[in-house]
């Protein structure tokens, strides 16, 4: 599949891209991306009902359910597009590409026509419920307890969540909880859809390295989820918590090479300016980055042809740890081009820029899958080698 080949579709997001990021949504310009996550969320949330009425939220979901039906490749073009003009983070992408997707494959007709249109017209924004304080790789391992109130039916949670990204600028939460008491491991889990804007819930952002608050403690004591809130039945929550795993490690990141390949423009721009590029050294080191995108980039290419072999899924594995070392490396490669520079706080964007990269892209190697666990999944799933040994409660 050659991205390069949907033309007429890139021209189209290009130019709504163009007349559309102006005015006072020009602000938004590169804002909002990793590292910056808090950045201007109001106009951001704006933003997202400006592209609703575009008609570039969901693009990927079904025509039935409010989206273009675009396919995967498509959607890459799509995403390579909004990167290229400098579109910003999307407030709305936990919503898009990771629970609307979910509740489209399992949700009830009732939770689809509930959640469905809000998420698409920007109205609702949503985070992820799944790690808490001892369960991050090892998420069977969750504590946090859903317990069935005898009258209402409503489900009573109780628990704390951590690591969880925008929930400070959220309205809802999806939330991966113990029902069954006393169960272990993957079995007598819950998936709640839950309000934060409730008594029993508290949100305590957390400071990052890099000066944002983008993720938070999320506390719950009591907090409740109506009866017809559950997606899939109670005790399986692992099967559809995993489903949305699957979604998060799909497309999202295969669009991302316009903005990567944007940072190392950067980064070239500012080498030739200052110098750095007369070092043989930082010159290799930029070959070797550029060598990495394209890379990058044909990987993202073979995850996308159609193979009838069914054979893709080895690519998608590798394609997570890839992408993540070579985006830590580019940050590191910033730093030593900016020199002394870079341990100055200054309000140059461009310099800001690149001290965003090296400080957020620390977290790369651990969001979605750490790199120890990626290998894991590449040497069991991929390469089909025997298993580590793991506890009987998994
Ligand atoms: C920027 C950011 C945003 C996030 N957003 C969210 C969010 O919105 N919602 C949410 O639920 N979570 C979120 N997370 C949490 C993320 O999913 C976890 O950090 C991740 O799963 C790792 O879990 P942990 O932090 O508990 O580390 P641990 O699982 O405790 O791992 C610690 C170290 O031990 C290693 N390790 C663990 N198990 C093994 C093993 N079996 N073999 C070898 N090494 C192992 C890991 O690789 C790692 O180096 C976010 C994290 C980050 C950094």
């Amino acid at each position: 599949m050659n991205t390069e080949s949907n033309s007429a579709l890139r021209s189209e997001i290009a130019e709504w891209m163009a007349t559309h990021l102006t005015g006072r949504f020009e602000a938004l310009r590169f804002r909002g991306n990793s590292g910056d996550g808090d950045a201007l969320p109001e106009l951001r949330k704006e933003w997202e009902r400006e592209l609703a009425r575009g008609r570039w939220t969901c693009p990927g979901w079904p025509e039935d359910m409010g989206g273009r039906g675009l396919s995967v490749a498509e959607q890459v073009v799509f995403q390579e597009e909004y990167g290229r003009a400098g579109g910003p983070g999307r407030m709305g992408h936990i919503g898009e590409g990771l629970i609307g997707p979910t509740l489209i494959a399992f949700g009830t007709e009732e939770q689809k026509q509930r959640f469905l249109p809000k998420i698409r017209s920007g109205e609702e924004f949503w985070c992820q419920g799944y790690s808490e304080p001892s369960a991050g790789s090892d998420l069977a391992n969750i504590r946090t307890r859903a317990r069935k109130d005898p009258v209402t039916g409503e489900w009573i949670v109780s628990g704390q969540k951590v690591w969880t990204s925008l929930a400070h600028l959220s309205d809802w939460i999806f939330v991966l909880a113990r029902c069954d008491e006393g169960s272990v491991g993957r079995n007598g889990l819950i998936f709640l859809l839950l309000p934060l804007d409730q008594h029993g819930v508290e949100i305590q952002p957390i400071r990052q390295i890099g000066g944002s608050a983008e993720f938070n403690s999320v506390f719950f004591e009591g907090a409740r989820a109506r009866a017809e809130h559950v997606v899939g039945a109670p005790g399986e929550g692992w099967k559809i918590a995993m489903a949305l795993l699957g979604f998060e490690r799909g497309i999202s990141t295969l669009g991302q090479q316009m903005s990567f390949a944007q940072e190392l423009e950067l980064i070239i721009e500012i080498a030739r300016e200052n110098g750095a590029g007369r070092s043989p050294i930082i010159r290799q080191r930029i070959a070797r980055a550029w060598v990495g995108l394209r890379a990058m980039r044909y990987l993202a290419m073979r995850v996308l042809a159609d193979d009838p072999s069914g054979d893709m899924r080895r690519e998608v594995l590798g394609y997570k740890y890839h992408w993540s070392n070579w985006h830590r490396d580019l940050g590191k490669l910033a730093m030593d081009v900016l020199g002394l520079e870079a341990n100055i706080v200054s309000n140059d964007p461009r310099r800001e820029r690149l001290q965003q990269l090296f400080l957020f892209s620390r977290a790369d190697t651990i969001y979605g899958g750490t790199n120890e666990i990626q290998l894991n999944l590449i040497a069991e799933q991929g390469l089909g080698m025997p298993r580590e040994p793991r506890g009987t409660l998994g």
